[in-house]
């Protein structure tokens, strides 16, 4: 909605445009059915629980344990090729997005199991009082695998609309895929650089892709907002109609 309201200037405050309110309105969805950093909250807890699921009897740092083996395990070693790796079509390769928010994830994940270890085990904290120490990556590691599950979710629908709807669809919501995928990737980067997963020239790179990505969207951009059949009654705005009072 900020961006919407920046967009449109000075008119995206005219109070017959409608966008202030409707901000007004959406920036309670932060808040209510719960605040969503206690959401996130819940999310990674419910991560970290699923590794309790396999041993019903293990106690916090028993699980713990077992989830920073486990999770070390499935973490692959970083390859200096892919790390300085550049060209488009590896950048726009569903192997590398995807491998990438799954690294993300799992070294979050390992990382907070890691922390929660030494707090309870060398610092003999209470396990309640080690959460709360750990809260902030604890929010991290909720936001990096919900965008795992979204990119997941987001490849089985281009699959989707490619059986269904055939290729031009597809097309469009590949290269809309693609650029979610960077987008993210490069709103985090500083994450990657620090991790070593991207070197400082792949950084760059991503960013003239996503771009690149932004420019051969344009033609459908209007398209893609048509899609969602918003009738004209719902968007009840002059700027949004083309029947704007003249400025005095
Ligand atoms: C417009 C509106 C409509 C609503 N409608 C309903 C309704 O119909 N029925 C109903 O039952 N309720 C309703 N609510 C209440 C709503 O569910 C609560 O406001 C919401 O769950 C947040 O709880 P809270 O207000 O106690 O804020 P808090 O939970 O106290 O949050 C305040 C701040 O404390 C932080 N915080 C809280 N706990 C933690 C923690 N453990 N660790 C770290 N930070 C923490 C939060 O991140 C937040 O920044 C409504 C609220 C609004 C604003």
């Amino acid at each position: 909605m900020q961006e919407a309201r920046e967009a449109c200037g000075g008119e995206g405050y005219r109070a017959d445009n409608r966008i202030a309110a409707l901000k007004a309105d959406t920036d309670v969805f932060t808040t209510f059915e719960g605040d969503n950093t206690v959401l996130m909250l819940q999310v990674a807890k419910g991560l970290l629980s699923d590794f309790r699921r396999e041993y019903r009897d293990m106690n916090l740092l028993g699980m713990v344990r077992f989830m920073v083996d486990e999770v070390s395990t499935r973490i692959s070693e970083l390859n200096p090729v892919i790390t300085r790796k550049t060209d488009s079509e590896h950048l726009r390769s569903q192997d590398f997005q995807r491998a990438a928010f799954e690294y993300r994830a799992d070294q979050m994940l390992l990382s907070v199991g890691q922390r929660l270890q030494r707090r309870i085990e060398e610092r003999d904290m209470e396990p309640f009082d080690a959460f709360v120490d750990v809260q902030d990556h604890l929010v991290q590691l909720a936001f990096a695998e919900a965008e795992r599950v979204i990119f997941d979710r987001f490849t089985d629908a281009v699959r989707v609309a490619q059986d269904e709807n055939g290729e031009e669809l597809a097309g469009t919501l590949t290269t809309l895929h693609q650029l979610f995928a960077l987008s993210r990737i490069e709103d985090d980067i500083g994450w990657f650089l620090e991790a070593g997963y991207v070197e400082s020239t792949k950084s760059k790179a991503i960013r003239a892709e996503v771009n690149e990505l932004c420019d051969e969207l344009r033609p459908a951009a209007e398209g893609l907002v048509n899609a969602f059949a918003i009738p004209d009654a719902c968007l009840g705005a002059p700027i949004a109609t083309d029947d704007r009072p003249s400025r005095k």
